[in-house]
């Protein structure tokens, strides 16, 4: 079966004519959950609302055509990737041409035959979910299972930009597994990697907030991102994020004869986004604070708020 044990995907037809839409419907209603709009204005509507997996569109519609709703669909974020397969009796090269143009990734002709729809629609709805798969791992580190580093810069440019209009604190904290190398040599690879996810899975606990992000950033060092969190509260979590890795209990012979356990260290710092600053400045003051961190003995948290006048900096836990 097509969509065995899965919620049965969903497809949109718009047309302006009844019995096209009833026609469309018996064919794919067996396969498909079924949604209809019989205006180009509703059908975007219902495109915009309900996300559907893919969409028939006609062409010859009055007020706005399918051309229309087609180019509409690409400009909005939110529907420019559902596959658009036009269904019309415009056969001409051009109309074929400048449907393919706006963006549709098929175009199916009036009189239609049913085995032929159904092929294309299952075809094209294959083929999009196989794409968001591969988004999807692209962004997320094997290992661990946490966002990478790809994603931390599509994250953080996107929070720099909220955090930036409405004026709140974006804080970041990068944290660093201490004297990894010793324990990859004294126990071995894969004790380290199951060290690393152990590690991982941990790091998010303390983070409350459904935008609180943490990720992998390279190999023992991970990245935190806190919006609208200031300096005081990122300096708590990061102390917090200290701790519950500590908890852990990891053996650790090597790292410290105080502390025979797997340990972090970690840099903190925040800011008020401006146009004066980058992102990138952010994260480099949160490597520096991590760098303070370690030179202070490691096992510990550091941190410093980045202010681009720098007489304002405020310096913490320097203990
Ligand atoms: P410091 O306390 O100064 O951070 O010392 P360190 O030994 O942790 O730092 P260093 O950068 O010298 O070594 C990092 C080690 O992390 C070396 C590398 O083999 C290990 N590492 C990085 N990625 C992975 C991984 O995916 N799996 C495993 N097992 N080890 C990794
Ligand atoms: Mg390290
Ligand atoms: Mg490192």
């Amino acid at each position: 079966m097509l969509n065995e044990g899965k919620k049965r995907k969903t497809v949109l037809i718009i047309d302006d004519s009844p019995i096209n839409i009833e026609h469309l419907a018996q064919v794919l209603k067996g396969d498909y959950q079924i949604k209809v709009a019989n205006s180009g204005a509703s059908g975007l509507e219902a495109s915009r609302s309900q996300h559907p997996d893919l969409i028939l569109l006609d062409i010859v519609m009055p007020e706005m055509d399918g051309y229309q709703v087609c180019r509409a669909l690409k400009e909005d974020d939110s529907t420019r990737n559902i596959p658009v397969i036009f269904i019309t009796t415009k056969s001409d090269i051009e109309d074929e041409t400048r449907g393919l143009a706006l963006g549709a990734v098929d175009y199916i002709t009036k009189p239609f035959r049913a085995p032929i729809v159904k092929a294309r629609v299952k075809t094209h709805i294959k083929l999009k979910h196989n794409s968001d798969l591969l988004e999807k791992l692209a962004l997320i580190d094997g290992l661990t299972g946490l966002p990478n580093r790809r994603r931390f810069e599509q994250i953080l440019k996107r929070e720099w930009g909220r955090a930036r209009r409405a004026q709140e604190s974006l804080s970041v904290i990068m944290l660093d597994i201490d004297h990894f190398k010793e324990f990859n040599d004294h126990y071995g690879h894969l004790a380290g990697d199951r060290c690393l996810n152990r590690v991982a899975q941990a790091l998010p606990g303390p983070l409350k907030r459904p935008a609180d992000a943490v990720f992998r950033y390279g190999g023992e060092e991970f990245i935190a991102v806190l919006p609208d969190t200031d300096y005081g509260y990122a300096l708590k979590l990061a102390e917090q994020m200290r701790a519950a890795v500590g908890k852990l209990h990891i053996p650790h012979q090597y790292n410290n004869a105080e502390n025979p356990y797997i340990s972090v260290s970690l840099g903190v710092t925040s800011v008020i986004p401006n146009s004066r600053i980058t992102p990138r400045e952010l994260v480099k003051q949160a490597d520096r604070m991590l760098y303070v961190a370690k030179k202070g003995g490691r096992n510990c948290v550091r941190g410093q708020m980045l202010d681009d006048t720098a007489t304002t900096s405020r310096h913490a836990g320097e203990a």
